[in-house]
């Protein structure tokens, strides 16, 4: 399928034409922008810098229940599986995080919660052309029109977006509204073409990644951790906020007779994550905690599945309470030693 133009106005047009398809796009909670159900009334709001919460929790939510008990008994209840869906106006960051993440979850065991959402959904990005103060994704194989991870992109045209089928999935998304799209002209897709180059040329931020992985062994008793998690608050914002960020606790939840097994974001920047049930805690402070957020970011993931577990999306700079800077602390590893 060629690129088409999807116009601004018709926007409500196309969502209707996608029927009863759940459509997921980014929506204003308070002051938090997150990807949400859109309600049928609701039209895509797709003029923002990038959300607060990345689009992880549509694949990942943060708390989900996966399986129903009574107490006594031996059958459990499974959730319903879930219906097709589509995600839209994904930056492209978001989707290559995804793209990380998969590994994990079909890594030793398939994780079937997170890859049925992963198959089901349909994933639409949209290009960044104005990158945030703090995105650096250029030093990490990615780029503000990436398409890595992603079903089809579209790119705003100012009065339209020029869309981009990648997949079969996209095409087949898109060929549901065949009725609201033009086809695009050569000049719409030289334009889209130029705004990509001129937004990677506005990433401001960036990092030699080179011989990081190699280097962060070598620096596990540095003093560099003490200086860089000093002022660490332990909230763990940086890591609910990051779109590879996966850890999660599984609990029992108990009421009466019926019970609930349900699992839920963790951060490894919490005292108790590695807490043991004998009081011994093996990451007693916030240095050991910091020392591992960066190390499995950009030397364990590294490792196990040959990329960096980060995006460069920014958003662990941008929310800090206290300015932690994940650029500043890879600087000091690429000049320790
Ligand atoms: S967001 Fe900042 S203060 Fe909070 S846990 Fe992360 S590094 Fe520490
Ligand atoms: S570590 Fe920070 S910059 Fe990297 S992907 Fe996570 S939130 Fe974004």
């Amino acid at each position: 399928m060629d690129s088409m133009i999807l116009s601004k106005e018709k926007m409500k047009d196309f969502v209707a034409a996608l029927g009863q398809q759940k459509l997921y796009a980014p929506q204003k909670e308070g002051e938090t922008l997150r990807f949400s159900l859109l309600g049928e009334e609701d039209v895509p709001e797709l003029d923002f810098s990038n959300t607060t919460v990345p689009p992880k929790d549509v694949v990942f939510p943060q708390t989900e229940t996966l399986y129903q008990y009574e107490l006594g008994g031996t059958d459990m209840k499974e959730p319903e599986g879930g219906e097709e869906g589509a995600v839209m106006g994904i930056r492209p960051c978001d989707a290559r995080a995804m793209s990380i993440v998969d590994s994990l979850f079909s890594w030793d065991v398939d994780d079937p919660y997170y890859l049925e959402r992963r198959s089901g959904n349909t994933f639409i990005g949209l290009a960044c052309l104005e990158p945030c103060v703090n995105c650096f994704c250029t030093s990490l194989g990615g780029a503000p029109a990436s398409t890595e991870g992603l079903d089809a992109l579209m790119t705003d045209l100012e009065d339209k977006y020029l869309v981009k089928p990648l997949t079969e999935k996209g095409e087949k998304l898109f060929q549901k509204a065949a009725d609201v799209l033009e086809k695009a002209t050569e000049e719409d897709v030289a334009s889209a073409e130029k705004l990509h180059e001129e937004a990677a040329a506005k990433v401001a931020r960036n990092v030699d990644t080179q011989g990081i992985p190699e280097k962060l062994p070598e620096l596990w008793e540095a003093d560099l951790w003490k200086d860089v998690s000093n002022s660490c608050l332990g909230c763990g914002i940086c890591t609910y906020l990051c779109p590879t960020c996966h850890c999660f606790d599984i609990q029992d939840e108990v009421e009466g007779f019926e019970g609930r097994r349900c699992r839920m974001w963790d951060s490894c920047m919490f005292g108790e994550y590695t807490l043991h049930a004998s009081g011994h805690n093996p990451r007693p402070s916030r240095r050991e905690r910091t020392r591992n957020r960066i190390n499995h970011k950009y030397s364990y993931y590294v490792d196990k599945f040959g990329t960096i577990a980060c995006v460069g999306c920014g958003r662990c700079i941008d929310f800090c309470p206290v300015n932690i800077d994940i650029l500043n602390i890879l600087t000091q590893v690429k000049e320790a030693l």
